[in-house]
């Protein structure tokens, strides 16, 4: 008799979280799908979402198979314009040139301001976000028709009746024959959780204990092939096989749960207790402890680590000390591409005295910079992103207002109109409508103002000195 052992039985794995996730500030920007370029790197007219830009989606084309081809490492990208002309769209999108899953981290340069956190902590938190682990975990499973269920019942002055089961003998049939497999008392537990009975085709992952049924035998059998005489076998499945599954997260969130570490067996729990720590918080000191514990999960081929895209926009709100910061993790050896956005001339930088430089960011930084300009757009290319944006939001837009819509993006941002979708909508709602009318437009425009006009408003009513 051939005998298998299961190891110790786990809580089932926790669902990983998506690497870099912050889904509402991506939300906006869901009918991006990538650039949109030919094979040749040229800008198609109106493709994976984007529309117009031609050159700076040209040269985020040029960029993206720098990081692949790796000759971009310590560099960033600066993407300058006008607010709204896209360039939080193209930092995803490049990302998501880069692959699927890269993990996309978008901040705004003020976030390093907070209360309780250091700023260069907000930039060095993101930056670890932004790089993805892939973690292959190879599953044993047991897979097969059940035909025996025997439990090994011991005496046991303890329990209530006396006897306990220590182990479970479970016959499995599968095309290739019958095994049978001695195992943890945890599976017969399961087992009869699950209602299985002999006759049930199931299935048992070794490492977490998890019993699921697939089907019936019954089922197989009774599909008689007339022609051959027949039955169709069983799934081909075998009484051990290995199964690879693959789970993505962020160096972020591997420090995250090694300041809270959390017991269990399955892969993320794992992962959580890398490092032997009594912290509640993420330090420099755990950071370098998971990159070792990581580093050695990719020698070993276990992992593969994933570098994504950290976008900083309004970049010119980052003072002097975290462009100083800045600069070093750029050099860091696991840094994600850095994609940099700015809507400023030349400024001062922040927290300096006098110096005073082009976007508000120091020379030494500007100086790895490849700089892409973006251009406000067009009526027309207004007028095809809002048909784009109701199709995805499912709203349905009347007669004239697409055209209403593209004069006003023309003249306030392309931003402006995209926002008043929504709320048109929900004013057409109220109405008993499903489509979104000029009426509803007029009035979402007597409600509220963009920023231009309410700023010539101000200057108007203000008093003169
Ligand atoms: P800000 O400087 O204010 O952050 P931005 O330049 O980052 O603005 P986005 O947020 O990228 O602008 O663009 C505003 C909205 O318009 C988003 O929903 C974005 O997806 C969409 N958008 C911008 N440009 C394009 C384009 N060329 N094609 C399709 N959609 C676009």
């Amino acid at each position: 008799m051939k005998v298998a052992a299961v190891p110790a039985v786990a809580a089932p794995a926790a669902s990983a979280p998506a690497p870099g996730a912050r889904p509402s500030r991506v939300a906006t920007h869901s009918h991006i799908k990538g650039l949109g370029l030919s094979p040749s790197g040229d800008a198609l007219d109106q493709s994976a979402g984007f529309v117009g830009q031609r050159l700076a989606r040209e040269a985020c084309g040029v960029v993206v198979d720098l990081i692949k081809s790796r000759k971009f490492s310590g560099r960033a990208l600066l993407l300058v314009g006008a607010p709204g002309t896209g360039k939080t769209a193209l930092a995803l999108a490049v990302a998501q040139e880069l692959g699927a899953k890269v993990p996309f981290c978008p901040m705004v340069g003020s976030e390093v301001y907070s209360a309780e956190v250091k700023k260069t902590e907000v930039l060095a938190e993101a930056f670890r976000r932004a790089i993805g682990l892939r973690i292959k975990e190879t599953k044993e499973v047991y897979e097969g028709e059940l035909t025996e269920l025997t439990p090994t019942e011991a005496e046991n002055p303890l329990s209530s009746y006396g006897k306990t089961v220590s182990n479970v003998v479970i016959g499995l049939k599968t095309v290739k024959g019958t095994k049978q497999l001695r195992l943890d008392p945890s599976i017969y537990e399961a087992i009869l959780k699950e209602k299985i009975v002999v006759g049930d085709v199931i299935y048992i992952e070794a490492n977490t204990g998890a019993v699921k049924r697939v089907g019936r035998s019954d089922a197989y059998a009774s599909s008689f092939d007339l022609e051959s005489e027949t039955y169709v076998p069983l799934p081909k499945g075998e009484v051990h096989k290995r199964k690879e599954l693959v789970q993505d997260v962020t160096l972020g969130d591997l420090d995250n749960a090694n300041a809270r570490p959390q017991g269990g067996q399955d892969i993320m729990s794992i992962m959580s207790q890398l490092v032997k720590s009594q912290r509640t918080e993420v330090t420099e000191k755990l950071r370098r402890e998971v990159n070792r514990v990581v580093k050695s999960y990719v020698d070993q081929g276990v992992a593969e680590v994933v570098p994504g895209v950290v976008f900083i926009d309004e970049v010119h709100m980052l003072d002097i000390e975290c462009f100083t910061y800045l600069n070093s993790l750029l050099e860091s050896p696991m840094a994600p591409t850095v994609i940099l956005a700015t809507n400023r001339g030349t400024s001062l930088v922040k927290g300096s005295i006098d110096i005073v430089s082009p976007h508000g960011i120091p020379n030494d930084l500007l100086d790895r910079c490849m700089i892409v300009k973006t251009e406000p757009y067009s009526r027309d290319e207004v007028s095809k992103v809002v048909q784009l944006r109701a199709g995805i939001e499912g709203l349905s837009l009347g007669e004239g207002v697409v055209a209403k819509l593209a004069g006003e993006g023309e003249t306030a941002s392309l931003r402006y109109v995209l926002q008043l979708l929504t709320p048109a909508s929900i004013i057409a709602s109220l109405q008993g409508r499903t489509e979104i009318t000029l009426e509803d437009i007029g009035e979402m425009n007597d409600l509220f103002l963009d920023a231009r006009t309410s700023a010539a408003l101000m200057s108007a009513s203000t008093p003169k000195p």
